[in-house]
């Protein structure tokens, strides 16, 4: 059976959605666990644009080995330069390189014509050549460009040394017909193309992208892009996960394979919904809360009758089991080493003593410690190691239905002072802003607020997601907590370090060559 590959780009396109920004802990954790999902390729990012980027792609194809790491770059000599050197400890390094295609983009974007487009493409992949053999070539906006002109152009990339030719819905404008009528007419136009890998790369601005991605496969490409949860650009990126899905419960349609091991579609599902903090919607396809929820009568008798009466998907075929209850108060280091083993946690010994702590301080408070719980510990304890940051210290809150909410904070400084201050609000949320915004003394708008607990049960831990304005950048942050008012102090207080942090880094301008 032909095999499609799959490329994840969860680090690249999905870390641009809006709001989003990791920390090199963070992607580290979502590159391990993409690889024991079992894509092919992983971007870890585009070196070039700044300089978080440039250590989260080098740390990632240092520690990933089972993978293709892929570092994107402009068509210019500087950015290839540089995702070659982020790419240096890589078992399989792959340079990516792009330029748009389409008259819009050539003309108002570039400023290029498009004899001048094809001339740096073809130097770009050249001088990517002088680095690594698996190169990578975009026509960027391809859906939108004249297909003669993507001809002449993938010949003139193929020649130069590109070994993997992708056509981007960049746009998340075409149809699943119209997108593989376009790839068997370059087949057909480029006979090249035949000792090369096509690859599709679809946005979902008319909800069609996983559609178009399909089409694609039908059409008989390589290779399909996308992200978990669909995150990304605008509208979003092809979901993975639903693509993955649907090629084995469609096999009798796809006739294709990949190497994605489906058992853990849900927990990377979940990782990089705790840490980008961007909520699965309940009805969203495959990994949503309620994909396997029956509500009406009639549905749950079949279902109880047979389960194949409404549910397509076997639960397990995708890692869906209930949440085990494994550890409790009694549970000693051996059993706690060896969840975070059985959880991919990859910890020093220093990093498992300090996690080892908090599962104690969780066990004063919460009886049955879950898988999730422990996860949620993880992140809280590592998301927030690196750069100067604020940290709460302690929290008074005097809250009364005919009081004045008051919230009396302390917060420890990036110079390690301790800044006591008090604030009132309408409520307790309010108070504890305004007091922290007293104290980073630069305002800090609440853009958006959100709340939700990690398990069932009353002791469940509060995870808070906030999205803020502050420096004139708008960055999200993540708190967790047994109390809801501390878990919101921490991710206000998250979301402004986290700014402080891209601050840091220098931003290459976006001016193409
Ligand atoms: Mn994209």
């Amino acid at each position: 059976m032909r095999r499609v590959e799959i490329f994840d780009t969860t680090l690249r396109d999905g870390e641009q959605s809006a709001g989003v920004n990791l920390h090199l802990h963070e992607k580290l954790e979502i590159a391990l666990q993409l690889e024991r999902y079992g894509v092919d390729v992983i971007e870890a990012g585009f070196p070039a644009s700044s300089t978080g980027d440039y250590r989260a792609v080098e740390q990632i194809a240092k520690s990933v080995k089972n993978c293709t790491v892929a570092g994107l770059a402009r068509s210019v000599q500087g950015d290839i330069d540089a995702a070659a050197e982020a790419l240096k400890g890589a078992v399989q390094p792959r340079i990516h390189v792009f330029i748009a295609t389409s008259p819009i983009h050539m003309e108002y974007k570039l400023r290029m014509t498009p004899d001048q487009v094809l001339d740096s493409a073809e130097a770009a992949v050249r001088h990517a050549a002088r680095y690594v053999s698996d190169i990578e070539w975009s026509a960027e906006d391809a859906t939108r460009s004249d297909w003669d002109f993507l001809a002449r152009i993938i010949e003139r990339v193929i020649a130069a040394g590109a070994k993997v030719i992708n056509l981007p819905d960049t746009v998340g404008y075409t149809t699943p017909a119209e997108y593989a009528q376009m790839f068997r007419y370059l087949r057909e136009r480029v006979p090249s193309l035949s000792r090369v890998k096509l690859s599709a790369h679809c946005h979902d601005d008319l909800g069609m992208a996983v559609a178009n991605t399909l089409a694609a496969i039908e059409a008989g490409v390589d290779q399909v892009e996308g992200t978990i949860n669909g995150i990304g650009e605008r509208a979003g990126n092809a979901a993975l996960e639903e693509v993955g899905v649907t090629l084995a419960i469609r096999k009798d349609v796809y006739q294709v394979q990949t190497r994605l091991d489906l058992s853990q579609t849900m927990r990377t599902s979940r990782l990089v919904s705790k840490l980008t903090g961007m909520v699965v919607p309940p009805n969203k396809a495959v990994v949503g809360v309620n994909a396997f929820a029956h509500e009406s009568g009639i549905h749950q008798d079949g279902v109880l009758k047979n389960t194949l009466t409404y549910e397509i998907i076997r639960p397990e075929m995708i890692g869906l089991t209930s949440n085990s209850l494994v550890l409790g108060k009694h549970s000693g280091r051996h059993a706690f080493k060896e969840k975070c083993a059985e959880l991919g946690l990859q910890l020093t010994d220093e990093e498992f003593n300090r996690l080892f702590q908090s599962f104690k301080d969780l066990t004063d408070k919460k009886k049955d410690i879950t898988d999730d719980d422990i996860l949620a510990l993880a992140m809280e304890a590592f998301s927030n190691t690196s750069g100067k940051r604020y940290e709460l210290a302690f929290l008074h809150v005097s809250f009364g239905t005919d009081a004045v909410t008051t919230a009396t904070i302390g917060i420890r400084t990036p110079d390690g002072d301790i800044v006591q201050d008090s604030a009132t609000g309408k409520g307790s949320v309010e108070a504890i802003y305004n007091t922290i915004d007293r104290i980073v003394k630069d305002p800090v708008t609440l853009v958006d607020y959100r709340i939700q607990s990690t398990t069932s049960g009353q002791d469940a831990l509060a995870e808070v997601y906030v999205k803020v304005e502050y420096h004139g950048r708008t960055g999200n942050g993540r708190g967790i907590d047994n109390d809801v008012l501390s878990a919101s102090a921490k991710a206000f207080l998250d979301a402004i370090n986290r700014i402080g942090l891209k601050e840091q880094v220098e931003l290459v301008s976006a001016s193409q060559p």
